[in-house]
């Protein structure tokens, strides 16, 4: 044991977001994850990441599958 040990920041998120009841699906080319409740109907959406700031109140969305 090297008493070291790294996961990629991706892994972290996912299993944190999924713990939380989210979605999670990860945005194909932008740093989002879904925030949607898991299991939820229409796009993905992102309430937290690519806001533009005052007029937004969600940030990235992108259609499933
Ligand atoms: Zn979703």
């Amino acid at each position: 044991m090297s008493g070291k040990r790294t996961l990629p920041s991706d892994a972290l998120a996912l299993a944190a977001g999924r713990a939380a009841g989210y979605c999670w699906v990860r945005h194909p080319t932008a740093p989002a994850w879904c925030t949607q409740p898991s299991g939820h109907d229409g796009p993905h959406v992102d309430h937290y990441n690519g806001r533009q700031p005052a007029t937004d109140t969600e940030g990235y969305r992108w259609p499933q599958g």
